[in-house]
């Protein structure tokens, strides 16, 4: 396969990952338990009932946002979570 069309692939790729994330990201639930100065920190979850909860950092000074469930350290694109 020619190296250019193998870039468009693994473009379009993370794009299709990154939409899936996206779309996820709708109908999560979130509350903010902590802020500390420009610190902020998030609860994630499916529902109110999830025993499945992710939790989200975001500082607004250095635009770092980390989430739990580590998926931008794997994958390179940001989580539901963090969307
Ligand atoms: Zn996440």
């Amino acid at each position: 396969m020619p190296f250019h069309i193998l870039v468009i692939s693994m473009e379009m790729l993370i794009f299709m990952c990154f939409e899936k994330e996206f779309l996820d990201s709708v109908s999560l639930i979130w509350r903010e338990i902590v802020q500390n100065g420009t610190s902020y920190t998030f609860e994630v979850m499916m529902d109110e009932n999830s025993s499945r909860v992710r939790t989200v950092h975001f500082n607004t000074t250095t635009m770092e946002i980390r989430c739990t469930c580590k998926k931008f350290d794997f994958c390179g694109y940001l989580c539901s979570h963090a969307i």
